[in-house]
């Protein structure tokens, strides 16, 4: 970090400032220049923050040097990472699909999907027992029932399952359920307890984009996992909030391009909550896998106008059949491929070379 002091700056405010960097472990580096002081903090910056210097007197601004995040950074973590997703590698040289419905609703439904997902070449299934709705009146999911109507369901065709944790007390039951993949909503990007909480168990988290977050505090929700061990974090844009009222929201492509920068951690991207209507999915698709997303959240539903949640998003079996052969050309072009093993068990694919896609 570095503090900026103003022109005229006394000694004895200086001296303040030294010590505060002081008192908190780091060496002082001060540089006098004809104009005014410059004051480094060298060590781990990380303990302090501008507004711990901004505010004493002399002191003009303070700032970091080095990024905020550490385990998350690329800057300290060269390789991409590939998070095992029930077996599924993420973040390798192949695309995965995440698909399946909005919400688990029946049995029937679940079972529908199920197959109808795998038979198109999907990965792993989605499908939301806990529901994050606006409105309280609104369908709120099947609860910890839903959660057993999706395994069953995805574990007849060889799917690990994706599904939304949004209460930190359900954690136990998630991992009771065998949830293969735990998804933090947009809603939650900055619940920090429960970032927490899903930071100590061994299993992978999707953690979806605050609809209003940067990419700097997205990277920060990312680093509260990783700074409590767990490191099988997938980034998942969804779509901000704009001005724009003609979609649901405006799909950030530019954050694939952006993350796979700033970090080792795979990211896919989940064009139906950005784009909010079923047509805009596949085009939106095709852009994430242009960019370089590595993988793919779809809403998926047997009969999308029956859907008890986001209907208009959610594309019909057959359609998603035909995206995923569009996907698998659009990845073909950029040296990838959509990973459309139809699974016939749940025995793990062999974990891909962390380099794998960047040799490819
Ligand atoms: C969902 O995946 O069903 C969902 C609610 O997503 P988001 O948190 O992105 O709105
Ligand atoms: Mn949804």
């Amino acid at each position: 970090m570095i503090i900026v002091m103003q022109p005229e700056a006394r000694e004895a405010e200086i001296a303040a400032v030294e010590a505060k960097i002081r008192s908190h472990g780091l060496e002082v580096h001060v540089s006098r220049g004809t104009e005014r002081t410059l004051i480094g903090a060298v060590g781990d910056e990380r303990r302090l923050d501008p507004e711990m210097f901004d505010p004493m007197p002399g002191v003009e601004r303070s700032m970091h040097i080095l990024k905020p995040y550490k385990l998350v950074a690329r800057e300290w973590h060269k390789a991409s990472s590939v998070v095992d997703a029930g077996g599924v590698p993420i973040g390798g040289a192949d695309v995965q699909v995440i698909a399946g419905p909005c919400s688990v609703e029946t049995v029937p439904q679940m079972d529908t999907a199920a197959a109808g997902v795998a038979a198109a070449g999907a990965r792993l299934m989605r499908g939301g027992a806990f529901k994050p709705r606006t409105s309280p009146y609104a369908f709120q999911g099947k609860g910890v029932e839903g959660l057993t109507m999706l395994k069953d369901a995805a574990k007849g065709h060889g799917l690990p399952i994706v599904t939304e944790l949004m209460d930190v007390r359900m954690l136990d039951t998630f991992l009771e359920h065998e949830v293969d993949v735990i998804q933090i909503g947009t809603r939650n990007m900055q619940n920090f307890d429960l970032l927490k909480e899903v930071g100590t168990v061994d299993v992978p988290v999707v953690l979806k984009r605050g609809m209003s977050a940067t990419i700097s505090e997205w990277l920060m929700a990312a680093e509260y996992i990783a700074a409590g061990g767990n490191h099988r974090i997938i980034l998942c844009e969804r779509g901000i909030r704009t001005y724009e009222t003609a979609y649901r929201n405006v799909l950030d492509v530019t954050a694939v391009a952006v993350l796979k920068k700033e970090t080792h951690l795979p990211v896919i991207v989940d064009p139906s909550h950005a784009g909010g209507k079923a047509w805009m999915v596949p085009a939106l698709s095709c852009a994430a896998v242009a960019a370089g997303a590595d993988g793919l959240l779809i809403e998926v539903h047997p009969c999308p106008a029956e859907a008890w949640c986001d209907a208009d998003q959610a594309l019909a079996i057959d359609e998603f059949a035909a995206l995923m052969d569009r996907l698998d050309a659009i990845a073909r072009a950029i040296g990838r491929r959509v990973d459309r093993r139809v699974a016939t068990s749940v025995t793990p694919a062999a974990p891909i070379a962390p380099d794998a896609k960047e040799a490819a």
